[in-house]
């Protein structure tokens, strides 16, 4: 088994994550996360917007809605330019994005100059020049709202989480009375009628986005890129991926969006096919407060009192996607190590990100232990997430609870009835200390990082 396998596998046996609708055969490309992938998932997110909210001076939160008015998709550009050219094979079937043929750059730039010919090409599955004229194919999921299936009450599944904040942005700014440079960050479900989803979370039809788009005066954009395509990289090398599973790429001129007047992808190694996106880091120019103007008559220039200036403000954003994070902290925690029964797999997760902080776990299932256990638990509780466990023997306990990143171990042994002290465990060292339970919640604490 490779990575990429043993995760997957993992994550279905342990409660990670789900096929969504499985028990109608899948509903392909999208995925439910269970009782340790929404903890884990949830800790993610969390620890996002503790780095770009709450330790920041200059950035705030928002929730929009998924369904917007629909010129907002006219405006953002999404109607004319989300779109993929794909191509069919007459022969066999398959169905192609053109960037995924041989020479697939070219092709996106003779495609974008309207002369791309694939004629002859073989289909990359069966060889036959049998390809199709490239199609449009909008990747936005269309939808209707209200009882008239008609022109009129077209709406749209966002594809973006961005635009929410770019139409909020004037009210933002008045009601936290922010002076530009600010941020507004946001983390919500996107949807993609994506050609060719797969790879687990990677790519999905579903997914979550975490969003931060930075409001700055035209002049410093740049500057502010640097700052934050910096920051970014250091938050995922801080809960714990290592450095060089992360790089940089910085988009061609051919590959920019059409709102981008420069990106750089944040890259990590993923066991199938290498370094891939992780998150994008975008200077957006005016383009998206200047068309929402355009688009929809209200004047979304910031006056600047101090400097008398009158303008429309550029954008930086970051942009990153939950599922795909999540994957990518879990392939990068997952070890295998050596031990006396074999193998022993430990997910070397940042315990800010561990589903459980804290396993209670009763040396042997014993009628005497089981209440003293249960007390210790409940004084755990409500302090951290944890779980119990009493089934089989303690080593394999301990095992289960490396597989899945458990940081600490609280053992309740025959002793603990005596000297009302318990035993620490920590999954990285399997260091063991004993500490009193009346100081339990406090010494836990001291051994998990903040954040
Ligand atoms: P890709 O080139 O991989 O399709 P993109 O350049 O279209 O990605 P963006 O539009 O910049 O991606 O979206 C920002 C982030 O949202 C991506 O870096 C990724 O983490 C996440 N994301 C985008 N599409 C998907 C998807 N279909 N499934 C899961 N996450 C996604």
């Amino acid at each position: 088994m490779d990575l990429n396998e043993k995760i997957v596998s993992l994550a279905k046996r342990r409660g990670f994550v789900f096929p969504s609708s499985e028990i109608y055969g899948g509903a392909g490309s999208t995925w439910d996360f269970g009782p340790l992938g929404v903890e884990l998932k949830n800790n993610v997110k969390r620890a996002w917007w503790r780095a770009m909210v709450q330790l920041r001076e200059d950035v705030v939160g928002l929730d929009a809605a998924i369904l917007m008015h629909p010129r907002v998709w006219e405006a953002s550009g999404h109607v004319e330019n989300f779109i993929d050219p794909l191509v069919d094979c007459r022969e066999c079937k398959h169905r192609f994005r053109i960037d995924d043929l041989p020479g697939g750059e070219r092709l996106i730039d003779a495609w974008r100059a309207g002369d791309v010919d694939v004629s002859s090409l073989g289909c990359p599955v069966c060889g036959k020049k049998t390809l199709t004229v490239p199609r449009r194919f909008n990747l936005m999921f269309k939808t209707f709202v209200g009882p008239m299936e008609d022109t009129a009450s077209v709406a749209w599944l966002r594809p973006e989480t961005a635009q929410g904040i770019y139409v909020d942005f004037e009210n933002v700014q008045q009601a936290t009375r922010r002076r530009i440079p600010f941020g507004i960050a946001q983390i919500g479900k996107a949807f993609r009628n994506e050609i060719t989803p797969g790879n687990f979370l990677y790519r999905s039809l579903e997914f979550e986005q975490m969003e931060m788009q930075y409001f700055v005066h035209p002049g410093e954009g740049a500057a502010k890129f640097e700052e934050w395509r910096a920051e970014r990289m250091r938050w995922y090398t801080a809960y714990g991926i290592p450095e060089g599973k992360l790089r940089f790429r910085e988009h061609a001129p051919n590959e920019l969006a059409h709102y981008a007047k420069r990106a750089v992808d944040i890259e990590f190694d993923y066991p199938f096919g290498g370094f891939k996106e992780l998150e994008g880091i975008h200077d957006r120019g005016d383009w998206d407060l200047r068309r929402h103007s355009e688009y929809s008559g209200k004047d979304l220039s910031y006056f600047d009192d101090l400097t008398q200036e009158k303008f429309i403000p550029n954008v930086v954003e970051t942009s990153g996607g939950a599922d795909r994070g999540t994957f990518a902290f879990l392939l990068a925690a997952y070890d295998e190590e050596p031990d006396k029964d074999g193998t022993r797999v430990v997910l070397r997760l940042h315990p800010a990100l561990a589903p459980y902080k804290v396993a209670v776990l009763p040396l042997s299932k014993n009628e005497k232990l089981a209440p003293l256990a249960r007390e210790v638990w409940a004084a755990v509780r409500p302090h951290f997430m944890s779980t119990f466990d009493e089934a089989q023997s303690i080593g394999r306990r301990y095992r289960r609870q490396d597989e899945i990143g458990t940081p600490l171990c609280v053992t309740v042994d025959f002793d603990s009835l005596e000297d009302k002290q318990v035993t620490i465990r920590e999954r990285d060292s399997m260091a063991q200390v004993r500490v009193p339970i009346a100081e339990l919640a406090e010494r836990i604490r001291e051994k998990l990082p903040i954040g």
